[in-house]
């Protein structure tokens, strides 16, 4: 089976959350509302950015791969604060 044969569930089960206890990555709400683009939901590869019906989002760091896309793609001036987890926390890698 080639990786991209894989059902997202699969893929999640690959890796490991140490969750911190505070978030790496904020949201600011005001930003986000009005934002017709919403390029962070289809860009998120852990699918954590969800967008409500009032045109606001609702995001959870837990399971954030850390991999940086919605920070780059968001094209709104301080909607996304980013920076890693604190040491020993975060997404774990494994290789089976
Ligand atoms: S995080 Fe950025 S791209 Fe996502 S809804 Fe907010 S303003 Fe739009
Ligand atoms: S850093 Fe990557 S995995 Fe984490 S919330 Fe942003 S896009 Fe999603």
């Amino acid at each position: 089976m080639s990786a991209g044969d894989l059902a997202f569930e699969d893929r999640m089960a690959t890796v490991e959350f140490r969750v911190a206890p505070e978030a790496h990555i904020t949201v600011d709400g005001d930003s986000c509302r009005g934002c017709t683009t919403q390029e962070c939901v289809t860009a998120c590869p852990a699918n954590l950015f969800v967008p409500t019906a009032d045109g606001g989002i609702l995001f959870n760091y837990e399971q954030c791969f850390e991999c940086g896309t919605c920070y780059l793609v968001c094209n709104r001036a301080g909607a996304i604060s980013w920076h890693y987890p604190e040491g020993g926390c975060g997404v774990v890698y494994r290789w089976s």
